[in-house]
């Protein structure tokens, strides 16, 4: 167990175990809540702030931080307490700012375009550490005087696969979506995964206000195979019908996300494959021209082939968009900057 980690009534039985009076219970969660470590809660007597270095803060603090002069996203570094590094990302719109965080360290999903999975998954973030990188966000770049907080939304699209890392998940999103944690609405709240059918279904039970992204990536299983090895277990029609399950549940649209490769997914007869796979379902496509990893020698294609695409998919009825890119001057893509900063380190 970590401070970050604890709920409320934890943090007060924690507390109580050490003799304290009720009070300093909400003093201590409310500086956890602005993911602020024991040693600098300058409230508390200095012996109950040693008492309390017992237990591990459990949070993380900003290594690096990198801001595009092109469009204002920031992109973050986080220094975990085992020294480890992950990335996070705010990305500012005119109808707010979304907050991209990772869920792992690295990834075991080894999609062939993803610089994340390069080296495996070192671990599973807790719950408690995704808190923690919005507090931090949070205090870096405090709210305007007409914003009430700067973070709205949120999406778990950086490194990792969420539901590789289940009930760590659902905890953060049951913690950042309750009135004791940031309250955020669920459905300002993003998640993507490649695909872990089982997952799924078990996801929309449990957090069904959530919106769901599914990385398609393909329109048949030839090509899926061929760049996204989970496909191999839960194939693209089991995918699918889980996409489904969840329109059908929610009454929300399904969407898929899909990178567009050249030469591997992107022409027209992939377009018109891909139309009749997804008719009739309630969802929408959300195009990515492929973000060239130098690893993985998997080309991009134009933004205006993108629109291509789009238009070939539009007219078959299709409801799709070309995602804004943004942030692409400062190693925007999964898994990038931690990649360059550790060769950096590393020599
Ligand atoms: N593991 C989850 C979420 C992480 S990645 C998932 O697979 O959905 C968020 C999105 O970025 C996914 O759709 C992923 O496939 C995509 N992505 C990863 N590397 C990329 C790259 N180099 N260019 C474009 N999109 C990429």
């Amino acid at each position: 167990m970590t401070w970050m980690d604890m709920t409320e009534s934890e943090i007060r039985e924690t507390m109580l175990s050490y003799g304290a009076p009720a009070f300093r219970a909400k003093q201590v969660s409310d500086w956890l809540k602005k993911g602020v470590r024991p040693e600098a809660m300058t409230n508390l007597p200095k012996s109950l702030r040693e008492h309390m270095a017992e237990i591990p803060f459990g949070g993380a603090r900003i290594f690096q931080k990198y801001v595009s002069p092109k469009d204002g996203t920031v992109k973050y570094l986080f220094a975990l307490e085992d020294e480890n590094l992950v990335e996070g990302v705010l990305m500012r719109y005119s109808y707010g700012n979304t907050v991209c965080l990772s869920t792992q360290i690295g990834c075991n999903m080894g999609c062939k375009f993803c610089a994340s999975t390069l080296n495996g998954c070192v671990r599973n973030l807790r719950p408690g550490e995704m808190l923690s990188f919005l507090a931090e966000i949070e205090r870096d770049e405090p709210p305007k005087p007409d914003q009430s907080r700067t973070i709205t939304n949120i999406v778990l699209m950086g490194s990792g696969e969420p539901l590789d890392n289940y009930d760590n998940v659902v905890t953060f999103l049951k913690r950042v979506t309750s009135m004791e944690g940031p309250n955020i609405s669920a459905r300002n709240i993003s998640i993507s995964t490649c695909g872990i059918v089982p997952k799924i279904y078990r996801f929309i039970e449990d957090a069904p206000h959530v919106t769901l992204s599914i990385s398609l990536h393909a329109p048949n299983n030839e090509i899926r195979s061929g760049v996204m090895p989970i496909n191999k277990a839960y194939p693209i029609e089991e995918v699918l019908a889980a996409a489904k399950a969840y329109a059908e549940r929610t009454g929300r649209r399904v969407v898929f996300e899909y990178a567009l490769i050249g030469g591997t997914n992107d022409s027209h007869a992939d377009a018109i494959a891909l139309a009749r796979r997804l008719r009739g379902m309630l969802c929408h496509v959300n195009l990515i021209p492929l973000n060239p990893v130098k690893e993985r020698g998997l080309m991009g294609v134009s933004r205006e082939h993108a629109y291509q695409f789009c238009e070939w998919l539009t007219q078959e009825h299709i409801s799709a968009t070309v995602r804004r890119e943004m942030g692409t001057d400062i190693d925007g893509a999964c898994g990038q900057l931690r990649r360059r900063v550790l060769h950096e380190l590393n020599g």
